[in-house]
């Protein structure tokens, strides 16, 4: 195994953090090992693999090193994770983990639709009791943890509005109540904001966004500084056969070595994108948390270490002028992945977050016209030109 110092930077944690060059080949990307099974030199006398639904080396080679690049609090030292074949599994994995019939989980108003769909339409069905509250309001947080909460699940910034929870503060309130914290750090990675250094449990990914980052796989996992609850994920992960497959796994592996780069340079693009929009006549209320104009701007700068790649919009002329521009643009696309290399728009209120309600849509500001833009790593002079060639409805005729 290379042996990387704790001390090395992310970049360098990303490329080698529990890698080492295959022993018997000297490959110096761990294999694909794709195999169901695994032959035992006698009864009981395995190598530490026995069936590929249990732990297969590759997908055990992605966990070491989303551990490591996770960055546990100081002290500890091993930390450990657990893959999953989807992020709604890994969320489903932590919910199974975590909670038991009758359980209460406070989870943020405002998180990606297929958790809401989770949690109302098929955990609600074995007792699971959610409640959905602001959880960037501290009162209305704190009032809803009560003594019974198992778990806070959280998304910062939270799938599509981009509003942003205080970390820190909502660690503070989980453990006043003896809950466990989850953080949701899909949308900015453990390369911009590290929520288990602010107090959180468990981390939880979708890496078919921004880790693995090309739009080729779906796959999922849950880190946590808690032993107890990493025993609980395995037997889950396990027992229901939520495993990760090892080709998603290698693609994974192989997406995390530039994650760093990819982020920040989503980043990067995703400000300039997000000014541009600003000052363009034929859009209205951009968010991104690293525009002065995004209201808990103060708390984005203090909390993430960038912007990340994810940017939403309305356009002027409402429902109407927003299909246009989704139907009109030529180099992005309409599409439901984000956190790729390719620049993605999507329509919230038809597509992620179809499931709720219409009338809780607009409440929580996931309004008809709500456009979603997931900006990739082309240049972003050539993004804003189909933005504005698109909105200009000049888009879509070549
Ligand atoms: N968490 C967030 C924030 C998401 O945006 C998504 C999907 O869009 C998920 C979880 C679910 O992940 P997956 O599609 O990999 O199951």
């Amino acid at each position: 195994m290379a042996t990387i110092s704790e001390a090395a930077h992310l970049s360098t944690q990303a490329i080698h953090a529990g890698l080492a060059p295959d022993p018997t080949t000297g490959a110096i990307l761990t294999p694909i090992y794709q195999t169901t099974t695994f032959v035992q030199e006698g009864v009981g006398k395995d190598k530490g693999f026995t069936y590929t639904r249990s732990g297969n080396p590759t997908v055990a080679a992605l966990e070491r090193n989303l551990a490591a690049i996770e960055r546990a609090p100081a002290g500890m030292e091993v930390l450990p994770a657990c893959c999953f074949s989807t992020g709604m599994a890994s969320i489903t994995g932590l919910l199974l983990a975590t909670l038991e019939q009758g359980a209460r989980v406070v989870v943020s108003d405002v998180v990606y639709g297929g958790t809401v769909r989770l949690l109302r339409q098929v955990l609600a069905g074995f007792g699971v009791q959610a409640v959905f509250v602001d959880t960037s309001d501290p009162d209305e947080f704190a009032a809803a943890v009560t003594p019974d909460t198992r778990l806070v699940l959280i998304e910062s910034p939270a799938n599509p509005t981009l509003k942003l929870t205080d970390l820190a503060l909502a660690a503070e309130i989980a453990h006043r109540a003896d809950a466990l914290l989850a953080v949701d750090n899909t949308f900015l990675t453990a390369a911009l904001q590290s929520p288990l250094l602010l107090g959180a449990d468990a981390v939880v990914y979708s890496t078919t966004k921004y880790v693995e980052g090309h739009n080729a796989t779906v796959g999922g996992a849950v880190i946590t500084t808690n032993p107890g609850l990493q025993e609980k994920l395995r037997l889950v992960q396990k027992s229901v056969g939520f495993a990760q497959s090892p080709f998603e796994a290698w693609l994974t592996l192989r997406g995390i070595k530039t994650l760093p780069l990819r982020v920040a340079h989503h980043s990067e693009n995703a400000l300039v994108v997000a000014r541009a929009l600003e000052d363009h006549p034929r859009v209205r209320c951009v968010r991104y948390p690293f525009l002065e104009s995004f209201p808990q701007h103060h708390l984005a700068r203090q909390q993430q270490q960038a912007g990340g790649g994810m940017i939403c919009f309305e356009v002027e002329g409402g429902v109407e002028a927003g299909i246009r521009l989704l139907e009109n643009v030529r180099l992005c696309s309409l599409a439901e992945n984000l956190g790729a290399v390719e620049t993605l728009l999507t329509h919230p209120a038809s597509m992620t977050h179809a499931s709720l309600p219409a009338d809780e849509r607009q409440r929580l500001g996931i309004t008809d016209g709500l456009i979603r833009l997931s900006v990739g790593l082309e240049h972003p002079e050539d993004i804003i030109a189909d933005l504005d060639a698109a909105l200009s409805g000049k888009g879509g005729q070549q």
